[in-house]
C-alpha cells in the first residue's frame, strides 16, 4: 500500500501530527500504525491530565515556547470538540526559606515565559486551601486538567474526517529508508509511503535503531506511582499542589492533582523500573533491562542521581515515605487515606555522557523525523509539537519537490 505520509505511534504525540499534516495537506494519502488495541494506551493514557502552562522550563527552549503555546491550543480544542476541561490553576508552594528562595527565582523565569502567575502570601494561602500549609505559594492560573484519552479520541475522529487511515494491532517492524520513499513492515502490512514520521515514547531508540540510525541516547523508563486520596478529601483541595522543584532535578516532585473524575490523586515519584511497558509493581521485562544496563550512559546517569535514586526507590517500596513528602505541605493526610493505583511510566531519553535529555529530541533523515524525547510536557504541548513536525516535513518537500508518489 502507497501512502504521502505514514505515522508510527498512537500517542497524543503521533495523532497531533496526524491532524497537522492532514490539516495543511488536505486529500494527501495518511495512514497512523500503533501497535496497541487501543489508542493511547502507553505515556498518554497514564499522566497526571494536566494542561501545564509553562513556568519551568528553561526560557528559549523548546519545550517552554511549545508548552505556552499547546496550552492555549489544547483548551481551544476541548472547547471546539466538546471536551471538558477544568481551570482550576496550580499552586507551588514553599515550606521553607530555601523553597522561598527558589520560588522567587521561579516567579522570575514565569515572567521570562511570558505566563502570568500571582504570589501568594502565608495568610492567603490558608485562605485559599485550608488543608494544606506553607509559607508562600506562586499560583498560576491558567493550570488546567483534562482526561488526555478524550483528546486522543476526538484528535482520531478529527484525523478519519480528513480522509486519513488509523490502523490498531500494527506493529512496526521494520523500517527501510530508500532514495524516493521509506518502506515499513506492519506485521500483515508492507507499507510504502513519501514521508515517515515516528513517534514512538517508550519504544523511541529501538525505533531508531530499527530504521538503522544509531541514537546517541538510550530510553530509560522511570516509574510514576500514583495513589488515589480516599473520598473524605473529595472537594478538599481546589488547586493542584506542587512542591518548588529543586532546580538539578525539575521533573521530581510529588504533587497532588484533582482528576476530571472528581478525584485527587498524589504522585508521581520517578522510580527505576524494570519493564517499558509493564505496569504492575514488579514487572519486569529482561531485554528492557538489559539494554539499559549495558549502556554506559545510565551509570554515568545513576552515579550523579544516587541520592535522589535512593529516596525515590524508599518513596516506591515504602508508603510511609512517601505519606512522609506529602505531608510536607498537607499534613492532614493519613497512611489509609492512600490507595494505590496504576502507575505510568515515562520514557526518559538518557544521553552517553549520562545526562538526562530534558529538551524535546527530533531527528531527522532525507525522509523522515523521529521523535527521540517527548517527556513531560508533550501532552500538553503535543498539538504545536505537531505542526512543528508537519512543518519539518513541508520544508524538505519544498526542497525536493515536484516528487511523485512513491513505488
Ligand atoms: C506518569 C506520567 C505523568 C505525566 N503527566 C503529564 C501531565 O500531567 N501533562 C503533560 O503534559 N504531560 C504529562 N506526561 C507526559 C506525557 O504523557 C507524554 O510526554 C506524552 O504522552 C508522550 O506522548 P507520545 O505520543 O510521545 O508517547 P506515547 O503516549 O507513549 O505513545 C507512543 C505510542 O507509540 C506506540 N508504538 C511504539 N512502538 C511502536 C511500534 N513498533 N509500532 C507501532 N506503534 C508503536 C505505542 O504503543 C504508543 O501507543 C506524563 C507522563 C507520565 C509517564
Amino acid at each position: 500500500m502507497a501512502y504521502d505520509y505514514c505515522i508510527i505511534g498512537g500517542g497524543i504525540v503521533g495523532l497531533a501530527t496526524a491532524r497537522a499534516i492532514l490539516e495543511k495537506r488536505p486529500g494527501a494519502s495518511l495512514v497512523l500504525l500503533e501497535k496497541e488495541k487501543t489508542l493511547a494506551k502507553h505515556q498518554t493514557g497514564h499522566n497526571s491530565g494536566v494542561i501545564h502552562s509553562g513556568i519551568y522550563y528553561s526560557p528559549g527552549s523548546l519545550k517552554a515556547r511549545l508548552c505556552r503555546d499547546g496550552a492555549h491550543e489544547t483548551k481551544a480544542f476541548c472547547r471546539e470538540h466538546d471536551i471538558y476541561y477544568h481551570d482550576c490553576g496550580k499552586l507551588i508552594v514553599a515550606t521553607d526559606s530555601v523553597e522561598k528562595d527558589r520560588m522567587e527565582n521561579l516567579y522570575q523565569r514565569s515572567a521570562e515565559n511570558g505566563v502570568a502567575v500571582e504570589k501568594v502570601g502565608e495568610n492567603e494561602l490558608r485562605d485559599m486551601e485550608p488543608y494544606v500549609s506553607g509559607i508562600a505559594a506562586l499560583r498560576v492560573p491558567g493550570t488546567a486538567i483534562v482526561d488526555y484519552r478524550e483528546v486522543c479520541n476526538a484528535l482520531a475522529k478529527n484525523i478519519i474526517s480528513l480522509g486519513g487511515e488509523i490502523k490498531l494491532e500494527a506493529e512496526v517492524l521494520a523500517i527501510r529508508e530508500c532514495s524516493s520513499y521509506v518502506e515499513v513492515d506492519a506485521e500483515s502490512d508492507m507499507i510504502s509511503t513519501r514521508r515517515l514520521v515516528v513517534c514512538p515514547g517508550l519504544q523511541a531508540d529501538r525505533l531508531a535503531r530499527l530504521a538503522g540510525l544509531n541514537p546517541d541516547f538510550r530510553i530509560v523508563p522511570f516509574r510514576g506511582e500514583y495513589y488515589r486520596l480516599s473520598p473524605r478529601w473529595t472537594g478538599k483541595i481546589n488547586h493542584l499542589i506542587y512542591p518548588v522543584p529543586d532546580p538539578a532535578l525539575p521533573f521530581l516532585g510529588i504533587h497532588l492533582t484533582n482528576m476530571v473524575d472528581g478525584s485527587t490523586t498524589v504522585g508521581p515519584n520517578a522510580m527505576l523500573g524494570m519493564a517499558r511497558e509493564g505496569y504492575r509493581k514488579f514487572s519486569l521485562n529482561a531485554r528492557d533491562m538489559s539494554e539499559y544496563l549495558l549502556f554506559s550512559g545510565f551509570w554515568k546517569m545513576m552515579r550523579k542521581n544516587f541520592s535522589s535514586g535512593v529516596s525515590e526507590f524508599c518513596n516506591s517500596m515504602a508508603k510511609s515515605h512517601y505519606l512522609k513528602q506529602c505531608r510536607k505541605y498537607c499534613p492532614d493526610l493519613s497512611y489509609d487515606d492512600l490507595k494505590p493505583i496504576e502507575a505510568g511510566i515515562r520514557a526518559q531519553a538518557v544521553s552517553r555522557d549520562g545526562s538526562l535529555i530534558h529538551d524535546f529530541l527530533f531527528l531527522d533523515t532525507e525522509r523522515s523525523v523521529f521523535v527521540c524525547n517527548a517527556p513531560s510536557p508533550a501532552a500538553t504541548s503535543a498539538l504545536p509539537i505537531g505542526k512543528a513536525i508537519a512543518r519539518r516535513l513541508f520544508e524538505r518537500e519544498g526542497e525536493s519537490c515536484k516528487e511523485k508518489v512513491a513505488v
